[in-house]
């Protein structure tokens, strides 16, 4: 998806992020039987890109999505393992981290940093001639709330919110600086009912460019504490997180590692 995206790399952020979002919102709903009302938000939602991009939601995007799709619900409810003794484990995250990825100069923290949003920087930062590493492993958040991840700081002797995740990141990472960027998750709670408001109000080239100001002064991981559900019921489609019934996307129980230097 992100070789995808940053073979289109040329176009602003904000378009890359629709297209992806579009297709990942196409893909999840092929595979959930729509009604005919939640169809038409689909369509809806399209016409927001450019007519020229709009082929792209029928290709190898899509099928992309498709793909990624599938096998992350296959991860999440074909392995009956304790996933809270491993992705789901704060402390077996940070063991994974320091022996895979070692030392870096600084960490991100997305409060609510879902894959349409990490694939279209990715796919940005790759056009830009910068490396950019996903790791298989993810952690888990088996019901999508940033509690989840905090209330586990605890039994690390750290204060339970989620600045305190990435300070705990940076000294055992020894990078040099932490941040923690919650504009994703403001915008789902303040504006969680339609998808087109959610994509036309989240300023994805603001998020962008904060990253990018650290991007290009050292290597950076990035991660999240969930991601969010694209959800498809009586309301129509809509975005939140932590939603514990069947649903179109249900990214808001995993968060993505990134490397980019
Ligand atoms: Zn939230």
């Amino acid at each position: 998806m992100i070789k995808l995206l940053s073979d289109l790399g040329v176009l602003p952020v904000s378009l890359l992020h629709k297209i992806g979002f579009c297709s990942f919102a196409k893909a999840g709903l092929s595979l959930f039987d729509p009604t005919d009302s939640q169809k038409r938000d689909l369509e809806k939602l399209i016409k927001m890109i450019p007519a020229s991009y709009q082929g792209l939601l029928s290709g190898k995007l899509y099928l992309n999505a498709l793909k990624f799709i599938r096998s992350l619900k296959e991860f999440l409810e074909g392995t009956r393992r304790p996933v809270i003794l491993e992705e789901a484990n704060i402390q077996f995250i940070l063991d994974f981290l320091k022996e895979k990825v070692g030392k870096v100069g600084g960490v991100i923290v997305l409060d609510c940093g879902s894959i349409p949003e990490l694939s279209a920087i990715a796919g940005k930062l790759a056009y830009l001639n910068r490396n950019v590493t996903i790791y298989d492993k993810f952690f888990i958040n088996p019901v999508g709330t940033t509690k989840f991840l905090t209330e586990q700081l605890a039994y690390l002797g750290r204060e339970t919110a989620l600045k305190y995740y990435a300070e705990m990141l940076k000294k055992e990472l020894g990078a040099k600086f932490d941040i923690k960027i919650s504009t994703t998750d403001l915008i789902v709670h303040q504006y969680g009912v339609t998808i087109d408001k959610f994509l036309d109000s989240l300023d994805i080239e603001k998020i962008f460019e904060q990253m990018y100001h650290y991007v290009k002064q050292d290597s950076i991981l990035v991660t999240a504490d969930h991601g969010y559900d694209l959800v498809a019921d009586e309301h129509g489609l809509y975005i939140t997180h932590g939603y514990k019934r069947k649903c179109p996307l249900n990214f808001s129980r995993i968060a993505l590692f990134l490397i980019i230097d």
